[in-house]
């Protein structure tokens, strides 16, 4: 049959992961956590199936857990979302991701995205006929030059997306860069597409800047946000999606009949749990200990970090060890050191040359500690 992907294969997690596995190394490519979640959830989400939450949940989530997160939302951001037509839960991030899109892009839209960029973007703006125009950013700093996404804007401008903290580029965006935003689409319809799954994992005592926090730019936008991430539970696909009345309403016509609703027991235990501040507040620190315990490691061996901002990942540069391309280089990495990352060209649809690989240290101290003696080697 013809495809309606031509260019893609299995993405790099899947691939990475598997190779992981078959070559019995250290997998510190694909972002998930080694480690398990709160015992208290996994209680909790046992008593939701006892309860008799086993069958189909409401189509836009459960009211339960719909009220929760309105209530974050307001007590962290001062933004108010109304629980009945502004949130909808979704089967993780990436079924949020897909439904905005495939709900606002018609063809021959375009849609600004930054690359590096996560790597499902892409082929769902072109699935539905949107056109990419992405907005090259280069390590170590990814600096984006806010003038260059001015030029970009055309007629055409549909959406804008924003993934903060970002991943791969382990960057965050800050207040003066969402007052500039504001200015660039203040008298445009362009929507906004805010990927914000990696929130509260920001490092170093930074705030972290919610796009929910800027009221114009808010009621333009799509919030993307996973209890993957929060929670460490990737497995269990429960993320959500704030948006305007109208916004909300486009796209529940998409998730309604691509997921219909979200695994129910989940999300009795996740609002109980929601409930737990202290959960999600020690996030940066829990993180930051693990982004520190890597670093000092690498920094054992000839790979250079580039200090991440954010997100559960760290870029480190390999020049010292090799010449080689970073797609051959993270294959060649995982058989003869026995240690997975993702090379960054697979965030770019035409990558600069950059000798970079991620590594996700979302991962117990020991696995991180058996890949920095199997690095030592390099
Ligand atoms: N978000 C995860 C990462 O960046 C992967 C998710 C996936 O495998 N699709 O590693």
């Amino acid at each position: 049959p013809k495809s309606k992907l031509p260019l893609i294969g299995t993405n790099i997690f899947t691939v990475m992961s598997n190779y992981a596995n078959q070559h019995g190394a250290v997998n510190l490519s694909q972002g998930f956590p080694d480690y398990q979640p709160s015992p208290i959830l996994i209680e909790l989400v046992s008593e939701a199936m006892k309860k008799g939450f086993n069958q189909y949940a409401p189509m836009a989530g459960y009211l339960l857990l719909r009220e929760e997160i309105a209530k974050k939302y307001e007590n962290l951001y001062g933004a108010n979302y109304d629980v009945n037509d502004e949130i909808t839960i979704t089967a993780g991030g990436s079924e949020a991701v897909f439904s905005v899109i495939s709900s606002m892009i018609h063809a021959g839209d375009e849609v600004i995205i930054f690359e590096p960029a996560f790597d499902l973007y892409r082929p769902i703006i072109e699935l539905f006929g949107g056109i990419v125009k992405p907005i090259i950013l280069k390590g170590p700093d990814f600096t984006i030059n806010w003038d260059e996404v001015k030029k970009l804007i055309s007629p055409q401008t549909k959406m804008i997306v924003l993934n903060n903290p970002n991943n791969p580029a382990t960057t965050t965006l800050k207040e003066q860069d969402f007052k500039i935003l504001a200015d660039i689409v203040r008298d445009s319809n362009i929507l906004l597409l805010s990927d914000e799954v990696y929130e509260h994992i920001v490092f170093d005592g930074q705030p972290f800047w919610s796009i929910t926090k800027f009221p114009e730019l808010k009621d333009r936008t799509f919030v993307v946000a996973s209890f993957g991430k929060l929670f460490h539970i990737t497995g269990w696909k429960v993320g959500y999606v704030l948006a305007p009345k109208e916004l909300t309403s486009e796209l529940r016509k998409i998730h309604q009949f691509n997921v219909f609703c979200v695994n129910a027991p989940a999300q009795i235990a996740i609002a109980e749990f929601l409930k737990r501040k202290e959960e999600y507040l020690h996030l940066p620190q829990f993180f930051q200990q693990k982004r520190d315990f890597l670093t000092q490691g690498l920094e054992t061996t000839p790979f250079k970090v580039i200090k991440p901002e954010g997100s559960y990942f760290l870029l480190a540069d390999y020049s010292e060890i090799s010449d080689l391309p970073d797609n051959e280089f993270a294959f060649w990495l995982t058989e003869k050191f026995k240690v997975a990352t993702i090379p960054i060209s697979a965030f770019y649809q035409e990558s600069p040359d950059q000798k970079l690989v991620r590594f996700c240290f979302a991962k117990k101290e020991e696995t991180m500690a058996k890949a920095i003696e199997n690095l030592n080697k390099c």
